[in-house]
């Protein structure tokens, strides 16, 4: 069994890095912004506001949220619904971040994130995987690129999704989400002492994963 934790800041490029990897290793791939996102679209639905950590608190039990992979794709399934882009919204996103620094909603997710590492290999990205979810990851990057590369890459996505939004909004909401996921008392999205920080602002996908492929070799 191998585990590799990926954390860093979004549009860091984590999800096509770590995508890419578990496919050259044959091990699956978790994503596990889309089980904040997912809370993040109950939370949403039900007009409750993601800063209240009482009311979303009392939400939680109301929330049954599962992975399955499907024909080599991550999807994530609310109370037996399949939320496939919805979670991808920008909206989401903010509210994914809101309720990420609520230590309820970290500990309802603790164990669906553990479990799926004890039984299979896995490439896992987020913010606090090397620290908190695998602290005894194999290996561990922290994928980072600068302010104005991260913002180009999430909107260059958004866009070939069909949402429409402007650069400039997007370069500030992820300043914001990033802040707030630093600075937050439970479970920051900081490296963790042994990650390997890799800064990927120069390098195309396939240079990164070429980049993790060697680290991985020289470490195991
Ligand atoms: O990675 P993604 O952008 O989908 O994550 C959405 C939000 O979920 C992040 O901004 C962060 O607040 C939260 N998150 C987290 N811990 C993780 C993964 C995501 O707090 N392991």
């Amino acid at each position: 069994m191998i585990k590799i934790a990926i954390d860093g800041p979004s549009g860091a490029g984590k999800s096509t890095l770590a995508k890419a990897l578990a496919a050259r290793l044959g091990i699956i791939y978790v994503d596990t912004g889309a089980l904040y996102r997912a809370v993040g679209y109950y939370v949403k639905s039900k007009g409750v506001d993601p800063q209240d950590s009482v009311a979303v608190e009392e939400l939680l039990p109301e929330i049954n949220i599962g992975l399955k992979y499907e024909c080599g794709v991550q999807n994530v399934y609310l109370n037996g619904e399949n939320l496939g882009d919805k979670i991808r919204q920008p909206e989401i996103s903010m509210y994914a971040s809101a309720v990420s620094a609520i230590p309820a909603v970290r500990k309802f997710l603790l164990e669906t994130q553990k479990s799926i590492a004890r039984e299979h290999s896995v490439v896992m990205d987020g913010r606090d995987i090397g620290t908190v979810i695998l602290p005894d990851a194999d290996i561990k990057i922290f994928l980072t690129a600068t302010d104005e590369v991260r913002a180009r890459r999430r909107y260059n996505e958004l866009l070939a999704k069909g949402i429409e939004v402007k650069y400039e909004d997007v370069l500030a909401e992820m300043k914001e989400r990033d802040a707030r996921d630093r600075s937050r008392e439970i479970a920051p999205a900081i490296p963790a002492p042994d990650a390997v920080i890799l800064d990927n602002s120069d390098c195309t996908n396939e240079e990164s994963v070429e980049d993790v492929l060697r680290i991985i070799k020289e470490k195991l």
